[in-house]
């Protein structure tokens, strides 16, 4: 019997799912049974192509969500958006968690039909900073690596030779590699906002390495796990105190060092700069429309208020354009850092956009897609 609420450590009955699984296969194992015993139709998992590039993709076959076991730090798609118009299972950071929330504020996810699988996250890497980085500061050649691990603030990279090597986040990110600048400055680390909060903070013992922490966060969370457990796919047992304390304070240690980050990357701009500040920083901007087409709480479709101003003979037009943007998601902007990532100028949208929306949704007291029953200070401003 299942609980919200439950503290529980557990890994797939499965073998070779628990072997491949990042730690002990549970969420794996959890998403194929939610499809096989049709709790849901439908299950969104990462297909991988190698370390560094995997396709999200949406399956009614179980073998491929199997096949689809193992966390990919590289990989920082955001999900929410192949969850839309399905009764579907997926696996959940905690900004893909908040971006479903967000979509179904908006009325584009049913949340009754999306069963999330939220999973903790220090952070993700962009894969071309990995692969540089590789070189850099591993003397790694990218095409030798079969796998990555972060443990006790390390990064490791396994190698096909059977090489590993693991040196401390804080340094890489002194050199200026390491996790996104948006992943720097998350603090929602377990993702509370999901129907499970799945992780290997809190692995304690024989355990460690081999199974995943999993905190039950509402009813659905109990249908996922409940279902996995008739179907004989998982084992969980009680989290120990220890186990919970240690969890909680790896916790509090990542939202700490995010807290702290955020005001080394948001130095303060007076007033009377901040117009020549972005009208620089968009300087290079080509007009492509990217940050908008990968933004996952994007809700308007072709019909958008900021493409009306989207103009490939206008600049002055395609400001407006990232004005728009930028006070349409003020109360939605989840800061998960995708439009810096397909930036094809290197243009650091996401922070341009979250010193705007940060400040504001802390105003309100709101932050994004915590529960979909906050309603976002502008539909209130509409409502009224
Ligand atoms: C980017 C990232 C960072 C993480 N950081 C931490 C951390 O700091 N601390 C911690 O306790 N746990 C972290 N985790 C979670 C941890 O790595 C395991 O995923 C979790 O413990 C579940 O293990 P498992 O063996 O049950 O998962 P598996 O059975 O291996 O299943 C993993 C699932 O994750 C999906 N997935 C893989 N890569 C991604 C991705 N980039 N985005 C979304 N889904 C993906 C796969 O499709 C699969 O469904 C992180 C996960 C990711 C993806
Ligand atoms: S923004 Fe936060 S939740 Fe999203 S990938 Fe980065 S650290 Fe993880
Ligand atoms: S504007 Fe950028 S950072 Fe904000 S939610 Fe959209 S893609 Fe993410
Ligand atoms: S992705 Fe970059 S270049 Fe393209 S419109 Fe957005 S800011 Fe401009």
């Amino acid at each position: 019997m299942v609980n919200v609420g439950d503290m529980l450590v557990g890994y797939a009955t499965d073998e070779d799912v628990r072997k491949r699984g990042a730690s002990g296969g549970l969420v794996t194992a959890v998403l194929a049974a939610a499809l096989e015993k049709g709790l849901v139709e439908n299950v969104v998992v990462m297909k991988h192509v190698n370390e560094f590039e995997a396709v999200p993709i949406i399956t009614d076959d179980v073998d491929e969500v199997l096949a689809s076991t193992g966390s990919l730090h590289s990989v920082p798609v955001n999900l929410a958006k192949y969850a839309m118009g399905r009764k579907v299972a997926m696996p959940a950071k905690p900004c893909d968690a908040q971006a479903v929330i967000e979509q179904a504020k908006r009325d584009m996810i049913d949340l009754d039909n999306t069963y999330i699988v939220g999973l903790n996250c220090g952070g993700s890497m962009h894969p071309v900073t990995t692969k540089k980085m590789l070189v850099a500061m591993y003397d790694i050649d990218p095409e030798d690596v079969i796998g990555e691990d972060i443990e006790k603030g390390k990064l490791i990279f396994k190698t096909k030779n059977g090489e590993e090597k693991a040196i401390a986040i804080d340094e890489l990110e002194e050199a200026g590699f390491g996790r996104r600048e948006s992943c720097r400055f998350c603090t929602l680390k377990i993702p509370v906002n999901a129907d499970l909060a799945c992780g290997n903070w809190g692995v304690i013992g024989d355990l460690a390495g081999s199974a995943t922490f999993c905190q039950v966060m509402n009813d659905k969370g109990v249908k996922l796990l409940e279902n996995a457990l008739e179907a004989g796919q998982i084992k969980v047992e009680p989290a120990s105190d220890k186990a919970i304390a240690i969890r909680a304070k790896v916790n509090d240690v990542m939202v700490n060092l995010g807290s702290t980050l955020e005001k080394e990357i948001f130095p303060d701009i007076p007033d009377e700069e901040r117009v020549q500040y972005y009208m620089e920083q968009m300087a290079d901007c080509i007009d492509c429309g990217a940050c908008k087409e990968v933004c996952p709480v994007c809700a308007c479709g072709e019909d958008s208020k900021c493409t009306m101003f989207h103009s490939l003979v206008d600049n002055y037009k395609m400001s407006m354009y990232h004005m728009v943007r930028l006070l349409h998601l003020t109360d939605s902007c989840i800061a998960c850092g995708q439009c810096s990532d397909v930036c094809p100028s290197d243009i650091p949208i996401t922070l341009l956009q979250s010193r705007f929306a940060i400040p504001a949704q802390r105003r309100r007291e709101y932050t994004p897609g915590m529960n979909v029953d906050d309603v976002p200070p502008f539909f209130e401003v509409i409502l009224k």
